[in-house]
């Protein structure tokens, strides 16, 4: 009997090889050595009684005389089947990497380069003219998909994309191969991944990027090549090196992007294999820095020269860094427009903080938002004045001198005064950051405003204004700002950007909708990366609300929502809420009624936001509300308002929907227990225009019908105070409601027939 086998680990295109061949070869059983790669196991769990693979440690090998290797020549990588090796039987190997020294000398078999090793066997099934299921057409394209990263890989050949259409043409479904391949990333998979980034030390090669990481686990990581793979498409490199520090060895995962790295050289002389462009390997005799030293070493013999690391670039490939520190020619522009545009108390502000960074021998500067809207002619009277050296001095200097309170927030490094009038001025002392888990609190260390800047959001955020005496009014604008001011862009400024804080994908959405501007490409294509590798699930559901909420209450959230949508399909939200038309429909008619609400009631207090939100979660019912409000924390009179809406709003709209005449009171009374922003929201919610107009009267005419009797009246008609007087006194206001009742001799008149049947019935 024949047995198949590959190599440790395996993965999709080791899978669909040891199939592959079990068509060439019926005769066989098929072995993994060891656990596969996690997905790989997923799969053959799902398809466990239509795939039958022996496990290493129950699998019988003394009935074998014959060994068939796939994927692998390396006797060190096939468990207990290298045992095979040694016995005197025909060893057949299939295989697509290059050789090694190390190879086993095969008597059979076919090595060829090509993407997929599961190409090669095929192209024989093909020439024998054997039949295959759908099934195992999905699994041999799976392999091909993988080990040719969907085609794009430079290792892909005209043989791997043939192969692929032959098993497309035996039935390979799409569907299951995409569901497989576009694997969404786990919470502890995320977890592992930002791991993994941080730890993330970067080399320059001239122009080669190569990236090493390195972390200790205590386990296997199953999944380590899938998460190299997504880091390498976060960080953009040319290469990357994934290193796991186990108790007894060292896991290594090698990818590169580049024809000029061999990544699979470099496993080999580290005891692995694998090809030029993937490969892996487990150590056991170096330390981790030894492991990084050799595969630096050995890098440096490949590409021909020295490398030097570097930290992560502002502005990297990205951007251009502009030098110029200062735009003097804006200098007395600025000043003026400060002067111009700003009430003069605030002007005043600004000059004083310039005075007292003087007088401190420090710098002061104007800076975010403030600056951006002046320079937009935009009105924003929200001081942020950041301090290069003894921040706490400066704002307690500042707060006496206005007068003010001050609040110390020594642990972040601010200051807020407040002034009599409850306006506000922030000061931050100048600072850098460092994420050292990325989406989570970033740790603050002093430094100049250059730095600070730097570690802004977007472009147009990052500009500053000079408020020392000498050279107030001038503008620093290191990113290009200015530029991107102009031509409406919206551009981060590092690649890590979304995964140290996701939250800024709200706030690129919140400006491009608020100023017209647009997302740049790269950009959006950061967002999206972001997004995929699951990153708001690292976000607390505190700060995801607080920035729904703020991109609810500008001026346009359908277009932001939209925005939203096409970035993540608001999933962040709750998993069941998808962007069809009908939610664009019904978010549409919510700007109408809320337009119609304000012209009708323009001094009204409404929670507007709140009204959208409750149109954008119509989709889910009341356990997935539920869901949601644990995530969310709400404030109570919030979460009142969203489940009663949710309870409710069925049942009144098919109340109101009736064509029946119905008594202004029955609306009243309908409408009356619900919050007004609940009552909005049914507006929005029905096409029907009857339902409307009776819930337009309920808010323009009915809710403000008052009766002109009182207590004492009912008390001398003989009622007792209690709940008999609220029921007495609701009757008349129905009665006044349906114009039964129209004036005060109308209602004691109402009220006395009352009061006799009343008496009657207690006879
Ligand atoms: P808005 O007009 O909506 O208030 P803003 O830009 O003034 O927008 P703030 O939240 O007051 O926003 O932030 C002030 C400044 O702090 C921003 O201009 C930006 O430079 C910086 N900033 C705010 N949030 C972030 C963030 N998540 N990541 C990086 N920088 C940020």
């Amino acid at each position: 009997m024949d047995l198949i086998v590959t190599h440790q680990v395996a993965d999709f295109d080791a899978l669909a090889s040891m199939i592959a061949a079990s068509k060439l070869y019926p005769d066989s059983k098929l072995m993994l050595p060891g656990a596969p790669e996690k997905r790989v196991g997923e799969f053959l769990k799902t398809y466990s009684d239509l795939i039958k693979i022996e496990k290493e440690k129950t699998c019988d090998i003394s009935d074998i005389d014959r060994l068939i290797m796939v994927d692998t020549r390396l006797a060190g990588r096939i468990g207990k089947a290298a045992e095979l090796i040694s016995k005197d039987i025909p060893v057949l190997v299939y295989d697509h990497h290059p050789t090694t020294g190390e190879d086993i000398k095969a008597t059979g078999g076919t090595s060829e380069q090509r993407g997929a090793t599961v190409t090669i066997l095929v192209d024989q099934i093909r020439r024998k003219k054997l039949k295959i299921s759908p099934l195992e057409a999905t699994i041999m394209a799976l392999g091909i998909y993988e080990d040719t990263g969907s085609l794009t890989y430079l290792s892909t050949t005209e043989k791997d994309m043939d192969a692929l259409s032959f098993l497309l043409s035996r039935g390979a479904d799409l569907k299951a191969i995409s569901s497989y391949l576009n694997w969404q990333l786990t919470p502890s998979q995320t977890s592992r991944l930002v791991k993994l980034l941080g730890s993330v030390r970067i080399y320059q090669f001239m122009n080669k990027r190569v990236i090493i990481n390195s972390v200790s686990s205590d386990r296997y990581v199953q999944d380590l090549a899938l998460l190299t793979h997504k880091l390498r498409d976060l960080e953009g490199c040319d290469a990357i090196f994934s290193l796991v520090e186990l108790p007894d060895r060292i896991q290594m995962v090698a990818r590169s992007h580049s024809i000029h790295i061999d990544v699979g050289q470099i496993a080999t002389q580290l005891g692995g294999g694998g090809h030029n462009l993937a490969s892996s390997a487990v150590i056991r005799v170096l330390s981790l820095r030894q492991v990084e030293e050799k595969i630096l070493n050995l890098l440096s013999r490949q590409l021909k020269t020295k490398f030097s690391s570097v930290r992560r670039i502002i502005l990297d490939q990205m951007n251009s860094v502009t030098d110029e520190v200062v735009k003097p020619l804006l200098k007395k522009d600025l000043a003026a427009r400060l002067k111009k545009t700003l009430p003069q108390r605030l002007y005043r502000i600004l000059r004083l903080a310039g005075r007292i960074a003087d007088e401190n021998k420090t710098q002061a500067f104007a800076v975010g938002g403030f600056v951006r809207d002046l320079m937009m002619g935009v009105k924003n009277l929200d001081i942020d004045i950041v301090v290069e050296g003894d921040m706490e001095k400066f704002a307690k200097k500042l707060a006496k001198q206005l007068k003010g309170a001050l609040v110390l927030h020594r642990k972040f490094k601010t200051a807020t005064v407040v002034m009599k009038d409850k306006s506000k001025v922030d000061i931050a002392a100048s600072r850098t950051e460092r994420y050292d888990r990325p989406a989570a609190l970033p740790e603050v260390d002093p430094a100049r405003i250059r730095a600070d800047l730097a570690r802004r959001d977007f472009t147009i955020n990052t500009m500053a204004i000079k408020l020392n005496f000498d050279c107030f009014g001038e503008l620093l604008d290191f990113f290009d700002g200015q530029r991107d001011l102009r031509d409406g862009r919206i551009r981060a400024l590092h690649r890590m950007s979304f995964v140290e804080d996701p939250t800024r994908i709200f706030r690129a959405v919140r400006f491009e909708s608020r100023y017209n501007f647009r997302i740049d490409r790269f950009t959006e294509h950061l967002i999206k990366t972001a997004v995929s590798y699951n990153m708001f699930a690292r976000v607390s559901g505190e700060r995801l609300k607080e920035e729904v909420v703020l991109i609810l209450k500008e001026k346009e959230p359908l277009k932001s929502l939209k925005r939203m949508a096409e970035l993540h399909e608001l999933r962040f939200i709750h998993p069941m809420i998808h962007f069809v038309p009908s939610l664009s429909h019904l978010l549409k008619r919510t700007e109408d009624v809320l337009k119609w609400y304000k012209i009708s009631f323009p001094k009204k207090h409404l929670e507007v936001w709140l009204i959208y939100f409750l149109s954008l979660i119509d989709q889910l019912d009341l356990n997935q509300t539920e869901e949601l409000l644990q995530r969310f924390p709400f404030r109570r009179k919030e979460q009142s308002t969203i489940r009663i809406s949710k309870k409710a709003d069925e049942a009144i709209l098919n109340n109101l929907a009736k064509t029946k005449v119905i008594q202004p009171s029955r609306v009243y009374s309908l409408l009356r227990p619900l919050p007004k922003e609940a009552i909005l929201k049914i507006m929005a919610k029905t096409p029907i225009l009857r339902v409307r107009s009776r819930i337009s009267d309920y808010l323009l005419n009915y809710l403000h019908v008052r009766i002109k009797i009182k207590g004492e009246d009912l008390k001398r008609e003989g009622f007792k105070p209690g709940p008999e007087f609220g029921r007495v006194l609701e009757m008349v206001l129905y009665a006044r409601l349906d114009g039964r009742v129209k004036t005060r001799s109308d209602e004691l008149g109402f009220v006395r027939g009352l009061a006799k049947r009343h008496k009657r019935n207690q006879v």
